[in-house]
């Protein structure tokens, strides 16, 4: 069916991006500032680019409150180039690094770093088909290890760190992928911060690295320029051409994140349509069942199922009639996943929630 104008858009990653970054970005998609050229056409080295590139960099420094002794950097190749290059700046030979292993990007995060070195499980839920996230007390690893791996919000199954245990003098390494600027964070607690743009942050195409500094000194030095982070700290990330028309998406996603009232706002938000959904799942005495343990739930991804297959399918096809869209949970565990990342708005889980209640007494 064609649409007329907006869904509403619950997609996992790419997902829905604010209406008015969308709208500013279409008004100069053709003549970025008088230039008479799109911001996509124009040279990484120019100065139009640069301003760019740096209000990006201040904006992400300014809402997360990043220390001074940490780079923000630019880089492609997804989350996923990160599970490559973290062990390959710094698990150095002679170390070892843990993974908790909390869902399915965990996991593949985890065995990337055991083809570069010897990585370990931290901790792992497994066992309950990853609907809970690890007590402290179970996360194994030593003092002198290279790192500790999280996944701070698991995007398929729905489960969510809310808080970060303290690891003394182990860099704490988190993937923020998922939930990255969804609430306020304490920066300093991390050796670093990674995450695709794709979910809370723009489109696709550029991930941001957020590096203390001493990590990138201390990082190995034999490795290709196009791998190291020192590489990127050196030369701003553009040390070759980076995603320019991503990174001029994120910046005005990052200035909308800053309108609505940064972080503490973003959280405030989150957490309404989070509560919004969930209650709809509580009250419905078990039709819709979600997956995610109550203490560990996600505030950007809610996973539930109904009572079987057919209905799952079922509900979503009545939901698309409502224009509600992207609901259909990862293939790894089915079911329906709702994605609402900082960009999905109160409005969209409002006529979500209702759509649910409809089709549960429609059923009964
Ligand atoms: C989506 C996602 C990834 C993978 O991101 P790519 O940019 O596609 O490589 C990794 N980690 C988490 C937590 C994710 O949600």
């Amino acid at each position: 069916m064609t649409k007329k104008f907006r869904v509403h858009n619950f997609n996992a990653g790419p997902s829905t991006l604010p209406l008015s970054v969308m709208e500013e970005a279409q008004a100069e998609f053709l003549n970025y500032a008088g230039t008479g050229m799109s911001f996509m056409e124009m040279s990484h080295r120019g100065k139009e680019y640069d301003a760019v590139h740096n209000k990006a960099i201040s904006l992400l420094k300014e809402l997360m409150g990043v220390p001074d002794d940490y780079e923000i950097l630019f880089i492609q190749g997804g989350a996923s180039m990160q599970f490559a290059m973290i062990p390959m700046n710094f698990l150095l030979p002679g170390k070892q690094c843990g993974y908790a292993v909390t869902g399915v990007w965990a996991e593949k995060a985890y065995e990337e770093a055991g083809v570069i070195g010897n990585a370990y499980i931290a901790a792992s839920t497994k066992d309950t088909n990853n609907n809970r996230i690890p007590a402290f007390t179970e996360l194994k690893y030593s003092p002198k290890d290279a790192y500790l791996h999280l996944t701070s919000n698991n995007t398929i199954v729905g489960t969510q760190w809310h808080d970060f245990p303290d690891t003394g003098n182990v860099p704490l390494i988190v993937d923020m992928s998922s939930d990255i600027l969804c609430r306020p964070v304490d920066v300093s607690r991390f050796a670093m911060i990674y995450a695709g743009a794709q979910k809370n942050l723009g489109p696709a195409g550029v991930t941001i690295a957020i590096i203390r500094k001493d990590m990138i000194a201390g990082a190995a030095k034999n490795l290709p320029i196009i791998l190291s982070y020192a590489a990127y700290a050196k030369d701003n990330s553009i040390y070759n051409t980076p995603p320019t028309f991503s990174i001029y998406m994120v910046a005005k996603v990052l200035e909308w994140v800053k309108e609505q009232g940064g972080a503490v706002a973003m959280e405030k938000r989150n957490s309404a349509k989070a509560k919004l959904l969930y209650s709809v799942i509580d009250e419905s005495n078990g039709f819709y069942k979600g997956h995610a343990n109550a203490a560990d739930r996600s505030m950007m991804n809610v996973t539930f199922r109904l009572p079987s297959a057919e209905l799952d399918k079922k509900f979503m096809a009545y939901a698309a009639t409502e224009n509600v869209v992207g609901i259909g949970g990862h293939r790894s565990i089915g079911g329906c996943r709702v994605s609402i990342y900082n960009s999905a708005s109160l409005e969209s889980c409002q006529v979500l929630a209702e759509t649910m209640k409809k089709f549960q007494k429609n059923l009964g």
